[in-house]
């Protein structure tokens, strides 16, 4: 790809430092080609040719820098990672073909056989799995601890303790962690945290900043925001992304460009619809909370939520996920989800469109029942990820579910 040295004030990277994240949103990433393009282009090319078989030679060996093949380095795959690399300000990313594709990876690049990973217990599902199914095939050991008590995670530590891993704030209760100190503990003991920052995004919540080592997302969620694709990511120092790097080139889990551009193009809006996304979830959580038959509501922004104070210094908004309980258990909560009209029924989230599902008999199906209640998914849970519709909308198709219980 040539880039155009001559039209030099066209958005590098050198005159974003110091530029607020809605700016970073738009600007970051972007090499223009010498076809003077606006908008970045898809390189839909699985490899790249050289002007001689030197050049091919100097490029395969590193010697000079250029792209030899999609699996390795594509053009809109790097505008993406640069981008997302901006946000979260870390030194480098590397993007995934899924959000458990960059789990996995990090994971592939970062343990050993014979370390010891601790995990939060409220992480998502298919996360557990891959912790407590994969990792131990790998000769990795596995604990799980409680997200919000920073005793477990300390008394879980042992001599090969190399990964932390977790979400904050987690799915469907919106509990939190405290990163600074998760980071210490971490790092007291020559081990990395790694955060999966999807449903805060940068936009809310920077853990890189916090101390954290690797940020990891599922891009599929807010990052697209418009349901239209799946894709992953993980930022970090360069130290960090060089082995992930070497892992993806090896082993092959890469975005594909198309997908990239489509998250490029999402995170041009994520800083504004994240703003829209709190809003409406931050109403939605007050109006519930005074609605008959509905017996807690779940939301860090509420301020009665035991780390409402965490998620005030923690996080620049409290985002888009709530989830509330209805008095009358499963049938119940049933009755509510199928009586609303406009919400979507699926386990989805970080979309345009609100969703709305029952925890205990969808995304949390696999817990026993005592698992199940010992990690709060009781059976009158129901969770909506708030989307863009106008609030007095999504009321009334709340209060159809409420006229349903
Ligand atoms: C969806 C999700 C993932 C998995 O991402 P995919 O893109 O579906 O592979 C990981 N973590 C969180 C918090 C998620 O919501």
């Amino acid at each position: 790809m040539t880039v155009n040295k001559a039209e030099q004030r066209q958005g590098y990277d050198a005159e974003l430092e110091g530029c607020a994240p809605q700016t970073l949103a738009v600007r970051s990433g972007q090499q223009r080609t010498d076809v003077h393009e606006h908008c970045e282009p898809i390189f839909t090319t699985s490899s790249y040719v050289f002007r001689t078989a030197a050049e091919a030679a100097a490029v395969f060996s590193g010697e000079q820098p250029g792209n030899v093949y999609s699996r390795y380095t594509n053009p809109t795959v790097a505008a993406f990672e640069q981008r997302m690399a901006a946000l979260e300000g870390g030194e480098a990313a590397v993007a995934t073909a899924s959000g458990m594709a960059a789990i996995l990876s990090v994971c592939m690049a970062h343990l050993n056989q014979g370390d010891h990973v601790i995990c939060s217990r409220s992480v998502f599902g298919t996360t557990t799995t891959v912790f407590s199914k994969y990792m131990p095939k790998m000769g990795v050991e596995v604990s799980f601890v409680d997200l919000v008590d920073p005793q477990s995670w300390e008394a879980a530590i042992r001599p090969n303790t190399r990964m932390l891993f977790l979400e904050t704030p987690s799915n469907p209760l919106s509990e939190l962690a405290d990163l600074k100190q998760l980071s210490q503990l971490a790092h007291t003991n020559n081990a990395l945290l790694v955060v999966d920052n999807c449903f805060c995004t940068p936009v809310l919540q920077q853990p890189l900043k916090l101390g954290a080592d690797i940020v990891v997302h599922s891009a599929t969620k807010y990052i697209d925001g418009q349901g239209r694709c799946v894709g992953g990511v993980a930022i970090g120092s360069a130290e960090h992304m060089k082995e992930l790097t070497l892992f993806m080139r090896a082993c092959g889990p890469s975005l594909s460009p198309f997908n990239a551009w489509i998250l490029l193009k999402g995170i041009e809006t994520l800083p504004l619809r994240i703003k829209a996304h709190c809003e409406n979830a931050g109403e939605l959580a007050q109006w519930l909370q005074q609605q008959p038959g509905i017996s807690k509501v779940h939301y860090c922004g509420l301020e009665d939520h035991p780390q409402h104070q965490l998620a005030k210094q923690q996080q620049n908004g409290f985002g888009g996920v709530l989830a509330f309980e209805v008095e009358g258990g499963q049938e119940a909560a049933w009755r509510f989800i199928d009586s609303t009209r406009l919400v979507s029924i699926t386990a989805n989230l970080g979309d345009a469109r609100t969703t709305i599902t029952h925890p205990a008999s969808t995304t949390h199906c696999r817990l026993s029942d005592e698992d199940k209640q010992k990690a709060g998914i009781v059976p009158g849970l129901i969770r909506v990820a708030v989307g863009l519709e106008d609030i007095s909308d999504l009321k009334k198709d709340l209060v159809r579910g409420l006229a349903g219980l």
